[in-house]
């Protein structure tokens, strides 16, 4: 007899979906749901930087809220910059601030 035989523990996981054994599943992993971005506020602000450079910081949003990388995608093709995302803070190369506002105020942010 093996241990646990009989009890839950025994049995190999199962897809809540299809039912079939984990291993066998074929259902799409569950996409995830962002919300409104008219419900979220963003704050964008310069910062300077090293030898007098700005960077351009959208703050405030979160990962859980927004697509993150794909607001960052997006802002770097806009400004034709380079960026990156560090925790939850999207950072554009440059004073991108007028150009960042207005493309997040296009895709319905409220920004500060
Ligand atoms: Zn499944």
């Amino acid at each position: 007899m093996r241990l646990f035989e009989g009890t839950p523990f025994d049995r190999p996981p199962k897809c809540d979906e299809c039912g079939q054994l984990e291993a066998d599943c074929q259902c799409p992993l569950p996409t995830k749901v962002y919300k409104d971005p008219a419900s979220q506020s963003a704050r964008v602000y310069l910062e300077k930087r090293k030898r007098g450079k700005f960077v351009t910081i959208v703050n405030q949003l979160s990962s859980d809220e927004t697509d993150l990388k794909a607001l960052l995608s997006k802002l770097k093709e806009t400004c034709g910059a380079g960026g990156t995302l560090k925790d939850e803070v999207i950072e554009i190369q440059g004073d991108q601030l007028e150009r960042i506002q207005q493309t997040l105020r296009e895709i319905g942010y409220r920004v500060r």
